[in-house]
């Protein structure tokens, strides 16, 4: 069975890169909100464009986000959903239109979401991803895939980063209580502090042992 996954934790968890690794492990869809948010940054709703929100590390409207999840999941019998829900109005939206198997959560210190956050820069021509310390480019500045220029992503600006971990906490992290508490959805929390391919290692463990596997179901 395609597994539903929806993926939780701070920012700079290292939810993006571990949820990339998990759809392809699972050839299911990477549905990632803040993905779709940035290649539709300008578009016009009647809240104003995505990027307004964005830029100052808020969250962009309700209403917004249900119409942008509800196409991105459609009929999909599998996903990786990376950045939905951040609140409590999400997360029963959520439980109306799509059934998870699993919620993983991805934890790490405020700390480490601050000193990740602060350090990544990206590529302006091609999108890939660098921190200053810890995946430094061979030259400083320049992308190794392309020769393009990296930048730090207006939401990684140390006053952005501060509001959007504080909604993390605030909105966020209160949607792991409801699933615990309200849904029968497991979830599993990983320690995200650990090198990446530790991390990815408990996820598979997790999702195998969570998601009914196909010999399971033949039987
Ligand atoms: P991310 O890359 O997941 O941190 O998302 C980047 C930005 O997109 C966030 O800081 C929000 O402004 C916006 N965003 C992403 N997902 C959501 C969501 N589920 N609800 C509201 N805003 C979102």
């Amino acid at each position: 069975m395609n597994p539903r996954i929806v993926i939780m934790g701070p920012q700079g968890a290292g939810k993006g890169t571990q949820s990339e690794r998990l759809a392809e492990a699972y050839d299911v869809e990477h549905v990632t909100t803040g993905g779709i948010l940035r290649a539709n940054k300008d578009l016009e709703t009647e809240h104003g464009t995505p990027g307004e929100y964005m830029d100052r590390g808020e969250l962009v409207p309700d209403e917004v986000m249900a119409a942008i999840v509800e196409e991105a999941l459609g009929s999909r019998d599998g996903y990786v959903l990376d950045g939905y829900p951040r609140n409590r109005a999400q997360a029963e939206y959520l439980d109306e239109i799509a059934d998870p198997h699993l919620v993983l959560l991805i934890e790490v210190s405020e700390e480490v979401s601050i000193e990740r956050l602060s350090g990544r820069r990206e590529c302006r021509d091609c999108g890939a991803t660098y921190h200053v310390d810890f995946d430094p480019p061979a030259e400083s500045g320049v992308c190794d895939v392309c020769g393009g220029e990296l930048f730090r992503r207006e939401d990684d600006e140390p006053e952005a980063i501060r509001r959007r971990l504080e909604i993390y906490y605030d909105e966020t992290e209160p949607v792991v209580a409801h699933y615990r508490e309200e849904t029968d959805i497991p979830v599993k929390s990983v320690d995200g502090e650990q090198p990446p391919d530790d991390v990815f290692d408990d996820i598979e463990s997790m999702v195998e042992s969570t998601v009914p596997q196909p010999s399971a179901s033949e039987d």
